[in-house]
């Protein structure tokens, strides 16, 4: 469903992504992992344009994205992203913040994206917030509130960028459970996390990079049990 080929960016002249080749399956759910700064954000972003790449090709669905003329509005909305960071809307509700992309980009009818809204805020076990504002929430359930809005939007695709990295420890399970349900549902998901549990749970591949590049691509049983690379065994070490 998303195919990069030979991806390269840099930032002023300091390159960050250094040729990245990866093809994503539908329904694949992929976990990327490395140090601090070796480009996990940097290529989440490129893959729903929220940065521009400098070479090679992205396609989404067959579609080239770096082709011109890209609708980016509508590649956002088929491709959803999950921060570590939420920004709802704090003057809004849950229910006002959760509808804002399908009824104002979207151009939903109201009724049936609130029955949509309802039904997910369900899943995720907080109906019952709806009307709450976002102070009033733990930081587990604004997180748990903007996955909802993400997927409210239909996305064919889910980025998290370590979606549970600012959160206290008693409330960053709820949060990955959630995201180990829609991996069971099948949704076709890039995952940028630190917690190794879950990888091990939850992802198909582990993509190891470093200093910009895919260093190496495994199942998790043979990442974890034997990484090929020594730069993935000094990556590890830290965990045990
Ligand atoms: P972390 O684990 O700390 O989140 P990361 O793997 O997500 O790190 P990126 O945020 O993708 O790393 O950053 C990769 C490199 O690109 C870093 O050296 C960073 O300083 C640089 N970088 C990221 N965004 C920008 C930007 N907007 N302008 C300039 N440099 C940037
Ligand atoms: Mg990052």
């Amino acid at each position: 469903i998303l195919e990069l080929r030979q991806v390269s960016k840099s930032f002023g002249g300091q390159p960050v992504l250094r040729e990245i080749d990866l093809c994503i399956q539908r329904g694949e759910v992929i976990v990327i992992l490395g140090p601090s700064g070796c480009g996990k954000s940097t290529l989440l972003r490129c893959m729903n344009g929220l940065e521009e790449t400098q070479s090679g090709t992205i396609r989404f669905g067959g579609e080239a994205l770096t082709a011109r003329g890209t609708d980016w509005r509508q590649i956002r909305q088929r491709v959803g992203m999950v921060f570590q960071h939420y920004h709802l809307f704090p003057h809004m509700t849950v229910m006002e913040n959760i509808l804002l992309g399908p009824v104002k980009a979207q151009k939903r009818a109201k009724a049936e994206a609130e029955g949509q809204a309802l039904r997910l805020l369900g899943r995720v076990g907080l109906a019952d917030k709806k009307d709450a504002y976002p102070r009033q929430l733990s930081g587990g359930q604004q997180q748990r509130i903007a996955i909802v809005r993400a997927l409210c939007m239909n996305p064919e695709v889910m980025l998290f960028d370590e979606v549970t990295a600012a959160l206290d420890p008693e409330m960053v399970k709820e949060v990955l459970e959630v995201m180990l349900d829609l991996a069971d549902q099948g949704m076709t998901m890039v995952i940028v996390t630190h917690e190794i549990g879950f990888a091990k749970a939850a992802a198909d591949r582990i993509v190891f990079m470093d200093e910009g590049r895919i260093a190496e691509v495994g199942d998790p049983l043979s990442f974890f049990e034997e990484p090929k690379t020594e730069r993935a065994r000094r990556f590890l070490r830290q965990f045990w």
